[in-house]
């Protein structure tokens, strides 16, 4: 199973954007998601058509009030979600209020979900923009982050500062935390700067960026308002086929990081015997 934060601390980059229709284009693809809204904003709920004031959502889960099964909704048979409920900003202040006396507390997500059996093969974490408990229990508890970085100016200074925040707490609380993607997103190819942005991402991230760039696309924009992913919206556009060609990326991404892992294995039994 993977476990995937989709984080970055620039707010408005196209984090909740991706999180669903790459959530959609899994599913498509065969694999079971799970969606997850940390986001006391709520959008990745409302996009996917629940009214966050009435849900019993994620915060209620991470309480201990309420059990996974009363906070899990399919989504038209494709993936399954956990929406955020109207006090996951109670829970955020909560937590804050707590965390000198007990650090320990950026526990409570991976403590919840692992008591949990989770029958999925990608849970897919949509975060806040900002440095937070909640943000902090995430990370504290999936093993991949996707960091979608928007091919505008200053794109890149918000970077460094999700980088260092991520090592931060890969270092204090989760050392199997990796940033595995950077993901180019409303990339404007006749835009001179977009260009320079993705040369100035190879030279940083190597090869953790994505060939595939998600361009700007108004139905991706569009498509949350009609309470459809881009998949139901429009099929055939422009954005339907960079997510798609997206998620057919990070699934060869992981067959070849698996078959990477296992030739090391054989190698090093091979060298042991
Ligand atoms: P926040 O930090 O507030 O959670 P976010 O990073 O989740 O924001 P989104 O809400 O996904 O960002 O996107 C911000 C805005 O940009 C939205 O209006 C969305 O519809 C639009 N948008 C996202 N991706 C694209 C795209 N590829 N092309 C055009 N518009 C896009
Ligand atoms: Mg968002």
């Amino acid at each position: 199973m993977e476990t995937i934060a989709v984080f970055n601390l620039k707010g408005g980059v196209g984090k909740t954007t991706l999180t669903v229709n790459l959530g959609a284009a899994l599913s498509a693809l065969g694999k079971r998601v799970l969606l997850i809204d940390i986001d006391p904003q709520q959008n990745l709920t409302q996009n996917l058509g629940a009214n966050p004031m009435r849900v019993v959502g994620i915060e209620d889960f991470l309480r201990g009030e309420s059990r996974f099964s009363s906070v899990v909704r399919g989504y038209r048979n494709q993936f399954d979600f956990i929406p955020a409920g109207r006090r996951l900003k109670d829970l955020d202040l909560a937590l804050a209020g707590r965390y000198k006396e007990n650090p320990a507390i950026t526990k409570l997500f991976a403590n919840a979900f692992s008591r949990q059996h989770l029958d999925y093969d990608y849970i897919i974490i949509d975060c806040p923009p900002s440095i937070g408990l909640l943000t902090a229990n995430v990370l504290s508890y999936v093993k991949k982050v996707f960091i979608p970085v928007q091919c505008h100016q200053f794109a890149l200074n918000g970077s460094k500062k999700t980088v260092s925040y991520i090592y931060r707490i890969k270092t204090i609380f989760n050392p199997a935390l990796s940033i595995s993607a950077v993901i180019p997103v409303m990339f404007d190819s006749r835009n001179k700067l977009s260009n320079a942005i993705i040369q100035r991402l190879d030279k940083a991230f190597h090869n953790k960026v994505t060939h595939t760039k998600i361009g700007v696309n108004i139905a991706l924009a569009e498509a949350p308002g009609y309470g459809q992913t881009i998949f139901e919206y429009r099929p055939d556009s422009r954005g339907a086929q960079d997510v798609m060609q997206l998620a057919e990326e990070i699934l060869q991404r992981e067959l070849v990081a698996a078959n990477t892992a296992a030739g090391y294995e054989t190698k090093t039994a091979l060298i042991q015997q």
